[in-house]
């Protein structure tokens, strides 16, 4: 049993010494089954939260009005939630009301999936009331009762399924794939950091590619920013020949796909609420990718992408079979030489020094030294550098 586990097992058994019951339970056992990494696990208990505090010393209200509550013990942290039952979900994203259950059987009624339904108690003992290890050895995605109900009531659970097919390269079971297509359209209820968290791990599983072709036939992509009306471009994704490894990759792909230019690259970017850096770093990509399929970059072209867009561009162009000499452009990127300003021979007080005056004019002058060096017409030595300014 992971390390994880073990650690909480004293945690649980103090929750079960005081009568209650205890389980780990969701994605922690999947992933324990599978035999994949365990990143976090997740504690579920018929005690209330306030009987959770009372139990132990140190608590934190995590989200006590949802029933979770975070145990400081050993020097160790947990997550606890109480059993609970949800409805509303009027707003087809979150529940009206959460109600604290004694029994697990409601707890697990409640999950998205079968193979995250499962609960598993200090003894080993897994509780599995819609074979979700059936599903398991299937490698199915199935929803836990109805699925269209259940996509009814949260829509993110949609992508949910999309991720989890990549994440775990299982595939959909048939009622729920139909219900995806049937309930597509309820989508955009959902805030576009969550779809855009599930659409991140999607594009970085393992199975990336076959899952985003399910993304385009169950016409999820219809509801995400800027992908409404172009499945035509996306459908060449499925296609292509690898992942992207990370995050600004698989964005630098999919807007290359789509054929943005310029500020559309921004626009995209903010409509699907990444960050400015992450957008930043995407704009550079996707600019070196443009120069590298034109013509073979200057020195300088290298010099102002820097080693990591450089890279990801090299990936990036490989994902899309564009071809490209890596070895040729990285050999010639570790042969420029300077690869930052700071390594200029000289800096604004030298050539202060050296009689330049003070302005814009010497920004401009570090700008013409730092060309002539890239392009090797100036060698990148301060006396080298001080006979090109004494001819003027
Ligand atoms: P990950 O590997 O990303 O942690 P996970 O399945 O554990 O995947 P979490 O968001 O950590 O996802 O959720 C933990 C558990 O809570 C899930 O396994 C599932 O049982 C339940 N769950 C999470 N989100 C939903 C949802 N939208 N609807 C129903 N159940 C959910
Ligand atoms: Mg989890």
């Amino acid at each position: 049993l992971p390390a994880l586990f073990v650690t909480a097992i004293p945690v649980l058994k103090k929750l079960e010494q005081a009568g209650f019951e205890a389980y780990f339970v969701g994605g922690s056992i999947r992933d324990l089954l599978l035999q994949r990494d365990i990143h976090d696990i997740d504690i579920a208990t018929s005690a209330y939260p306030e009987e959770v505090k009372q139990l132990f010393s140190k608590t934190i209200d995590t989200g006590i009005k949802h029933g979770t509550v975070t145990v400081l013990y050993d020097h160790g942290s947990y997550e606890i939630t109480t059993f609970r039952t949800e409805t509303g979900y009027q707003d087809f994203r979150r529940p009206d009301q959460v109600t604290f259950v004694r029994n697990l059987s409601e707890d697990l009624k409640r999950r998205d999936f079968t193979i995250n339904a499962l609960a598993m108690n200090t003894e080993g003992l897994i509780v599995d009331l819609f074979d979700g290890l059936g599903d398991l050895e299937r490698h199915l995605i199935k929803a836990v009762g109805n699925p269209m109900q259940r996509f009814h009531e949260d829509a993110l659970r949609m992508m949910r399924a999309v991720r989890l097919m990549s994440q775990l390269k299982f595939t959909l079971e048939d009622k729920t794939q139909a219900a995806i297509k049937d309930m597509h359209q309820l989508l955009p209820k959902i805030s576009v950091e969550r779809i855009r968290d599930e659409f991140v791990k999607m594009g970085l599983g393992a199975n990336s590619r076959a899952a985003f072709q399910v993304f385009l036939d169950t016409q999820l992509s219809e509801g995400v920013p800027n992908f409404t009306g172009k499945s035509e471009l996306l459908s060449v994704y499925p296609s292509l020949e690898f992942n992207p490894a990370e995050e600004s990759s698989l964005w630098a792909v999919i807007i290359i796909l789509l054929k943005l230019q310029n500020k559309e690259i921004a626009h995209f970017m903010h409509d699907w609420k990444n960050s400015n850096a992450m957008t930043a770093k995407v704009e550079k990509i996707v600019a070196l990718f443009d120069l590298i399929s034109e013509r073979s970059p200057s020195n300088y072209d290298l010099f102002e992408a820097g080693k990591e867009t450089l890279l990801k561009t090299i990936d990036v162009a490989h994902i899309l079979g564009q071809p490209v000499n890596a070895e040729a452009l990285v050999d010639r990127y570790l042969a420029l030489p300077i690869k930052s300003l700071a390594e200029l021979a000289v800096d604004g007080q030298f050539l202060i020094a050296a009689g330049v005056a003070p302005g814009p004019q010497l920004g401009q002058l570090l700008t013409t030294l730092k060309q002539k060096i890239l392009a090797g017409e100036l060698e990148n030595t301060q006396e080298a550098i001080s006979t090109y300014l004494a001819q003027g």
